[in-house]
């Protein structure tokens, strides 16, 4: 157990304690930390390991298929097999759970992200998503029933149906990323269904930062009269946090990951990308691995009372999902802060061309209704930006639609 205010150093000898005690297993029989690690005493020597990327896990499972070699026990160990959706047009990768390890992951739901939402046995939990090999919500299902709660899944459904479903079976949490919870919510007023008259009280969102976005958060608790709450997570990682009542951010779980942010020089900083070790799913860890997602850290206290650090604005964006116009650095989450705060665009993406040698961004948007004067957008983003980006109207249903992650940045060569 992590103390309530614990120091650095009391933190890091309880994390350090944990992690020795599960690369025991690990260093006598898993060949890819094999060839990686050496033994760690203190913090200087945790420090000292490699960072770990997607692609190092890519090659490797490629290299030996099915699974790669980051494997600690006999294959028979393991009992759930899930893969990374490939969203961003990875490669996807495969990744196994022994018994503990999913356990360990249920756990962190209802201990951690349930609990800050308030969600209790006595709850009705809708899952708006599809359930097939991409982790999703399969653990925050799975600890939704040890709960007691009562779970619905959401799958095979259209969004008519899952729309229904929450209006007749009284569902009072949903699960859904924050894009899908908006278009379901414009989708209702289309078949003349009110959600704000569910009995919806909480939504908790993953796959993409909307529900720490502010304009995307207020617009999902407007469209239900719901509190909505962020949760962070990877396939190949597990649940690293959670907004709390302040939902101004994330907390990240010390008590059962290493949290690290580095600078592009690999130095700890405030800002940079987070970096994480898992602490309880040994048969397919995660050493000091590279997320890919920027993230701002402090460790002032939090009203909720939580003892963990907290990511300001939850996870910012991917690190390589930035654009430049003009000279200034941009994040497709600044964009859709600003796109969010005008209902009437229902769809949006951020078209990023490169074009005999230049750069040029445009801002697609699917807009609803006869007005499709983008006039004000433009006004908004060039206001909040500090430079212009040109939008161009689509026509609706053109820009693709997932309930999984939607990809906000599309880059061309042509
Ligand atoms: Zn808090």
């Amino acid at each position: 157990m992590i103390p309530s205010q614990p120091t650095i150093d009391e933190l890091r000898a309880l994390q350090l304690a944990r992690l020795r005690a599960g690369l025991k297993d690990v260093l006598r029989s898993n060949a890819f930390w094999r060839a990686r690690l050496t033994e760690v005493q203190g913090w200087d020597d945790f420090e000292r390991l490699p960072l770990t990327t997607k692609s190092d896990l890519v090659t490797d499972q490629a290299a030996k298929p099915p699974f790669g070699t980051n494997l600690t026990y006999p294959i028979d160990r393991y009992i759930r097999l899930h893969q990374t959706s490939g969203a961003s047009g990875d490669h996807p990768l495969r990744w196994l759970d022994t018994p503990e390890s999913w356990e360990w992951w249920l756990r962190i739901w209802s201990d951690h992200v349930y609990r800050a939402a308030g969600v209790t046995a006595s709850d009705r939990v809708f899952f708006a998503f599809s359930f097939g090999p991409f982790i999703g919500f399969w653990t925050a299902f799975g600890s939704a029933e040890k709960l007691g709660a009562l779970a619905i899944s959401g799958a095979a459904m259209t969004t008519e149906q899952r729309i229904r479903s929450i209006l007749e079976l009284g569902a009072t949490v949903l699960l859904s990323t924050p894009t899908y919870a908006l278009r379901m919510a414009e989708a209702a007023k289309d078949i003349g269904k009110d959600l704000t008259t569910s009995q919806l009280r909480v939504t908790i969102h993953a796959g993409e930062p909307g529900a720490s976005i502010p304009t995307t958060r207020a617009a999902i608790e407007a469209a239900y009269t719901a509190t909505s709450f962020d949760h962070s997570g990877m396939t190949e990682l597990g649940p690293t946090g959670h907004s709390c009542a302040q939902r101004d951010g994330i907390h990240v779980l010390e008590s059962d990951f290493i949290i690290e942010v580095l600078d592009e020089n690999g130095r700890p900083a405030s800002e940079g990308e987070l970096v994480a070790t898992n602490l309880g799913r040994w048969g397919m860890p995660l050493i000091r691995y590279r997320t890919g997602d920027r993230v701002s850290i402090t460790r002032e206290p939090c009203s909720c009372g939580s003892p963990f650090p907290k990511l300001v604005g939850g996870i910012r964006g991917r690190i390589d999902d930035m654009f430049t116009v003009r000279g200034v650095n941009l994040y497709p989450s600044q964009v859709e802060d600003i796109v969010r705060g005008h209902p009437n665009v229902v769809e949006f993406v951020i078209e990023h061309r490169h074009l005999h040698h230049m750069d040029e961004v445009t801002l697609l948007v699917e807009i609803e209704g006869t007005n499709t004067s983008t006039e004000r957008l433009e006004a908004d983003l060039r206001q909040a930006l500090g430079v212009r980006l040109g939008c161009r109207v689509v026509p609706t249903g053109t820009l693709p639609q997932s309930d999984l992650k939607s990809k906000r940045l599309v880059r061309k060569v042509d």
